[in-house]
């Protein structure tokens, strides 16, 4: 479903992502860890176009998005992406966060897009929050609504950037619980995170990057058993 290829991404001289090729397969859950600063969040970003990739190719579903003819607004409704801050409207009510671009992007019937709407807070856990507004929420609940606002726009593809890191701990589980679920839904996915326990359940496969390559693409199992390479074995020293 994902295919990159000799991926690179500068900023002005200094070369964060140097030379990047992997293959995502659909409904694959991949996990990407690394340290701070390796590139995990301009990875991500290359992949929906918020950041333009130096060089090397990036081609979903056959389209090779890093062409300069690519539709990139199209693209980016097929890639829905969760940030650690979840960036709801705080003007509009959790109801009229998650239906707005569909009503407004996909012009998708306001009837249509409330009962998809109640649908999806009732799979994050949330059905009765509709009405209110996201300042009276907590934090795991805002992201909730994060998520459900991104698939509301119905994506092949979920990108998580460290989406538990800016929560109060007895927060964390209900948000990786509802994006455990979402990977059983087979729902394709990459995501960020310093939750290692969550990686080695819920992903199929675990990406280590480290100053901008790809240094191991492992199940995790194995990568957590028995990394490869130096680099892997300190960082899991580290946070394990
Ligand atoms: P990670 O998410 O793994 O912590 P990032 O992808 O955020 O790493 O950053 C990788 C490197 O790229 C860091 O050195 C960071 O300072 C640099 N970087 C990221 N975004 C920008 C930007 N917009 N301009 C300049 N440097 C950036
Ligand atoms: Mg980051």
């Amino acid at each position: 479903m994902i295919k990159v290829e000799q991926l690179t991404k500068s900023f002005g001289k200094h070369e964060v992502l140097k030379g990047i090729t992997t293959t995502v397969d659909k409904g694959e859950v991949v996990a990407l860890i690394g340290p701070s600063g390796s590139g995990k969040s301009t990875f991500l970003r290359c992949l929906n176009l918020l950041e333009k990739p130096t060089s090397g190719s990036i081609t979903i579903n056959g389209q090779v998005i890093t062409d300069p003819r690519a539709d990139i607004v199209r693209i980016r409704q097929g890639i829905g992406m969760v940030f650690q801050h979840f960036n709801l409207f705080p003007h509009l009510t959790v109801i009229d966060n998650i239906t707005f671009a569909p009503r407004k992007v996909k012009g998708v019937p306001a009837e249509q897009a409330r009962l998809a709407a109640l649908e999806l807070l009732r799979r994050v856990g949330l059905e009765d929050k509709a009405e209110m507004y996201p300042a009276r929420l907590s934090g795991g609940q805002k992201q909730r609504v994060a998520i459900a606002r991104s698939l509301a726009m119905e994506p092949e593809i979920m990108l998580f950037d460290e989406p538990t890191s800016a929560l109060d701990p007895e927060m964390v589980k209900e948000v990786l619980n509802v994006i455990r679920d979402l990977a059983q839904t087979g729902m394709t996915m990459m995501i960020v995170t310093h939750e290692m326990k969550f990686a080695r359940e819920a992903a199929g496969t675990i990406y280590f990057l480290d100053q901008g390559q790809l240094v191991e693409k492992a199940a995790p199992s194995a990568f957590f058993s028995s990394p490869q390479s130096a680099r892997a074995k300190t960082f899991l020293e580290q946070v394990l």
